[in-house]
């Protein structure tokens, strides 16, 4: 069994020896030493999104980055309040269905995996429903690798002085965010993605006023916001068990972000991995299911029109030769993606072409 691959998935990803090596420790959580880590982290997420600490605060937060999605929607939006969710995808779709299940009161703006949502279309549902006055997108829907438009968005969100939740997954770290120009109010992230860390926890990073402003509105006990940035904002101990492990990884994963030269350096990386990918896909006939809206983590590809293309063979194929693939997530298309964030690099996106070239030569 090759366990010698590289994952060229948007998370749990690539990392680097180093961000492995940081978890060879049992540490204990009560400690300075480690509630001082915490501090750290929940600092230096700050500075990554360029927002001052009088405004701006993180709170930390145990299981994957739904998890975070979840404690926000279900914590922030009163049962006064009315959200509009954005959905041109599998994460979009996630929310609405958190916002059913929770009975939060919430509009669905419905557009095709292929669409982005459109500012004057938001105008219009605003008007039509006046008592909206909080707004949730999806920053890049990993489902296709779309990249929404979020200073379009941004302008709405100003006029309507919303509350704004964006779910910058599989963006934040890899691109730059105007989190304050954009008037963000929470943004949520997690470990495992363009940051480089390994998957346990996510972050939210929000706006104090906005989150002040949701005390007591939590629906559950594990996924309460406040109450969670209340006991970490003590001293940096979590409210219940932290996962310790991928803490340090994160930490470490976080120095190296700086080491590389900060978000802009890996944003030229991992655009350099997206345009060498589906330029070279382009070459063998692949055709990426994103047009201009294609953003530079994740690429969906049509399947090839082959008669005896089978996508499960295909991956085996490529996995036992260095690299695991996605499986698509579009609805009604057949298309299998390939990202391209991580411990990943130009040759990675070359070789990994060649070898679907090979793959193709040989059907
Ligand atoms: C990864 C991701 C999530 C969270 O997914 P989990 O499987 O819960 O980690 C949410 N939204 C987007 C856009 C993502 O890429």
């Amino acid at each position: 069994m090759s366990l010698n691959y590289k994952l060229l998935t948007p998370g749990p990803l690539t990392t680097t020896s180093t961000v492995k090596e940081a978890m060879l420790v049992d540490h204990c959580t009560w400690d300075e030493d480690y509630k001082i880590i915490t501090q750290h982290i929940r600092k230096h997420l700050l500075q990554l999104a360029k927002v001052p600490e009088e405004d701006y605060t993180t709170v930390l937060m145990q299981g994957s980055g739904s998890f975070c999605v979840e404690s926000v929607l279900s914590s922030v939006i009163g049962d006064q309040d009315k959200v509009l969710i954005c959905a041109n995808g599998a994460y979009g779709s996630r929310m609405v269905q958190m916002a059913k299940r929770y009975n939060i009161p919430h509009v669905v703006y419905q557009l095709a995996e292929n669409e982005v949502p459109q500012a004057s279309r938001i105008r219009e549902l605003l008007s039509e429903d006046p008592t909206i006055n909080a707004l949730a997108m999806v920053h890049s829907e990993t489902t296709s690798g779309i990249l929404n438009p979020l200073e379009e968005i941004s302008e709405v969100v100003k006029e309507n002085k919303l509350l704004f939740i964006l779910d910058a997954m599989s963006s934040f770290g890899g691109i730059s965010i105007p989190v304050a120009e954009y008037q963000i109010d929470f943004l949520v992230s997690s470990a495992n993605k363009c940051i480089q860390g390994v998957p346990g926890f996510g972050f939210i990073i929000c706006n104090r006023k906005a989150l002040e402003a949701s005390k007591g509105k939590a629906r559950t006990v594990s996924l309460d916001l406040y109450e969670q940035f209340e006991a970490m904002d003590v001293d940096g101990k979590w409210r219940f068990t932290s996962p310790t492990h991928t803490v340090l990884a994160f930490e470490q994963a976080l120095n190296e972000l700086d080491e590389e030269g900060g978000i802009n350096a890996r944003y030229q990386r991992y655009k350099e991995n997206n345009d060498t990918l589906r330029e070279k896909m382009a070459e063998i006939g692949f055709q990426s299911f994103i047009g201009e809206e294609q953003g530079p983590f994740i690429t969906s590809f049509y399947y090839p029109n082959h008669p005896k293309f089978e996508f499960t063979h295909f991956y085996e194929f490529l996995k036992a030769n260095g690299y695991a693939i996605y499986p698509g997530k579009i609805s009604d298309i057949d298309c299998f993606r390939i990202g391209n964030i991580g411990e990943i690099y130009v040759e990675d996106m070359i070789q990994v072409v060649e070898l679907i070239k090979t793959y193709m030569e040989d059907l």
